[in-house]
């Protein structure tokens, strides 16, 4: 007799197999069988739901709010069973007391992150990466967690202020790949960083794994290799060519997820030409994925805090200004042809492109301004739509919010990514940018719209996609498919009516800071390790959770 059994599903075992009608049956924390009429102490009915393991959210950043959260508010009621933390080389530890301020200036800048809620939210029981897995073990989490070790937290540990500020000498990096070794010890998932310019932290300046060359990084991803387990994450800046990556690939021996492979309209076979070398380095036995998205990114945002713009070159003087001086500045006539001569240069990846037509005004104190686009009303004023944006803005006290659709718009070019062999769905960012856009429901897009509505993806494809693709390449054991002894990470789901509902603003952060959420539809269930922490009424005695330290080599 099983612990519980679901009844009569379509199941979908997370590899890939076509999907088959049966019953699942799960025992204390693991899958027991896989059958029919399988005798069980609870049943739930499933006829005409589909089961599918647990979605695995590969690039999330809750590092600092599973301190504060352990629920991981919103990803388990989205179908998420393992969050992956730490990327982009953003985590907390390590952390000295003395840099804390520092760390969270930072997250709140490149992350969007409200520093008010870091203050009152994050609990600092831990300075090494050791210390804040032991933390997370302790304190138990919703999900299963997998972490990351930082490259910029990893960075500013061992050079403090000049993290920011310049290369590093060779006792430094080896000290840094020291803490690198000693955090894949303790069982972090891999090593994170960031070469990409959108990436700046406290007052304008670059994320300090920006300022790494290439002699730092081949050491720390060659740290992967002496420990021969963990991955290598970057989100990737233009000026690092997939050849260089190949070879810490080649050298290393380990996993590269190359980030953030986003559709840009206005250079629209960018992403593909990284798709192909990625596609190429595979060829030649390298284990290489492109990070993409199934998700139009879009951002709400206001000129207090626009990281639209943040990551062009000539938005930078305007970056370390607050008050009058930075009103002044986008104000300034010469800042402002600036920013439009940049915007009409080619660029390789760039948020914003000028494409005013994609720019909408949301909340203003205009009449008749609300849901019309920059382009529009910019035209009918007879302006040009860069200076119509910032005067209404500067007008507004720089309350005026926005919403810019910036990339991954074009749905036959995304579908294309959807389905290469080399890609990886991905780029959720959980836990970050709150207040600009909230991706967390992705799986539940993936399933909806590109699986039911476009039909780019079959449902089983898009399972292996969700769930069986990143578990392999993590190492993550015994999760990411149905079958019997896997632990029992489960989303149970409506096929016919699956999807992510709209977004909407909530003020539940410390300090009553506000985020933005989004619902699911025709979610029925989530389990993890056995534990239904979605579907029924009585929320569990304890959190189910597992914090991931052993990964397949
Ligand atoms: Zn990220």
């Amino acid at each position: 007799m099983h612990d519980l059994v679901i009844r009569n599903a379509l199941l979908l075992d997370g590899l890939g197999s076509a999907p088959r009608h049966g019953d699942l049956a799960v025992s204390g924390d693991r899958i027991s069988a896989i059958g029919n009429s399988l005798p069980g102490k609870q049943i739930v009915e499933a006829e005409g739901l589909a089961l599918m393991p647990g979605i695995i959210d590969n690039h999330t950043h809750y590092d600092a709010q599973i301190t504060w959260d352990p629920w991981l508010s919103p990803s388990p009621a989205l179908g998420v069973t393992t969050a992956v933390i730490g990327n982009c080389g953003f985590t907390l530890a390590p952390c000295r007391p003395g840099d804390r301020e520092r760390i969270m200036r930072n997250l709140t800048q490149v992350e969007g992150m409200s520093l008010e809620a870091l203050k009152s939210g994050i609990r600092w029981d831990f300075e090494s990466v050791p210390q804040y897995l032991d933390m997370l073990e302790r304190q138990g989490a919703a999900l299963n967690v997998a972490a990351f070790a930082g490259h910029s937290s990893v960075r500013t540990y061992v050079m403090g202020e000049a993290a920011t500020e310049r290369r590093a000498t060779d006792d430094e990096i080896g000290a840094m790949k020291e803490i690198v070794l000693e955090a894949l010890r303790a069982g972090a998932v891999g090593f994170s960083t960031s070469t990409s310019p959108a990436h700046n932290g406290a007052g304008g300046k670059p994320m300090p794994s920006r300022l790494a060359d290439e002699k730092e990084l081949r050491a720390l991803v060659g740290a992967l290799g002496e420990a021969g387990r963990g991955v290598f994450m970057l989100t990737k800046g233009g000026h690092t060519a997939v050849p260089f990556l190949e070879s810490l690939a080649a050298e290393s021996g380990r996993p590269v997820v190359v980030a953030a492979l986003l559709h840009n309209s206005t250079n629209p076979d960018s992403v593909f030409r990284d798709l192909a070398a990625l596609q190429e380095a595979n060829d030649r036995r390298r284990k290489m994925v492109g990070a993409v998205s199934c998700c139009p990114l879009a951002m709400d945002f206001t000129l207090h805090s626009p990281y639209t713009f943040e990551g062009l070159d000539s938005w930078r003087p305007a970056l370390p200004l607050q008050g009058d001086d930075y009103s002044r500045k986008l104000a300034d006539p010469g800042f402002r042809a600036a920013v439009r001569a940049e915007l009409v240069r080619p660029a390789h990846f760039r948020l914003f492109n000028g494409e005013w037509d994609k720019v909408q005004v949301i909340e203003s104190r205009h009449k008749g301004f609300e849901q019309r686009t920059i382009a529009r009303l910019a035209h009918e004023a007879g302006q040009d739509p860069l200076d119509f944006m910032l005067d209404l803005a500067l007008d507004e006290g720089l309350d005026t919010v926005f919403s810019a659709l910036l990339l991954n718009s074009d749905e036959a070019a995304v579908g294309r990514m959807l389905r290469h062999p080399s890609s990886l769905v991905s780029l959720s960012d959980a836990g970050a940018h709150l207040t600009f856009f909230n991706d967390a429901g992705f799986g539940l897009h993936l399933l909806g719209h590109w699986t039911r509505e476009r039909d780019v993806l079959s449902l089983e494809e898009a399972a292996w996609r969700l769930t069986g693709q990143p578990a392999k390449l993590f190492g993550i054991r015994g999760r990411g498919a149905l079958r019997p002894g896997a632990w029992a990470d489960l989303l149970l789901f409506d096929p016919a009516t699956v999807a992510r509902g709209a977004k909407r603003r909530v003020y539940d952060l410390p300090a009553c800071q506000p985020r933005l959420t989004a619902e699911a539809i025709g979610v029925r269930g989530v389990w993890v390790n056995g534990t239904r922490i979605v579907g029924s009424d009585a929320r569990p005695k304890r959190l189910p959770g597992r914090l991931l330290r052993e990964f397949d080599a």
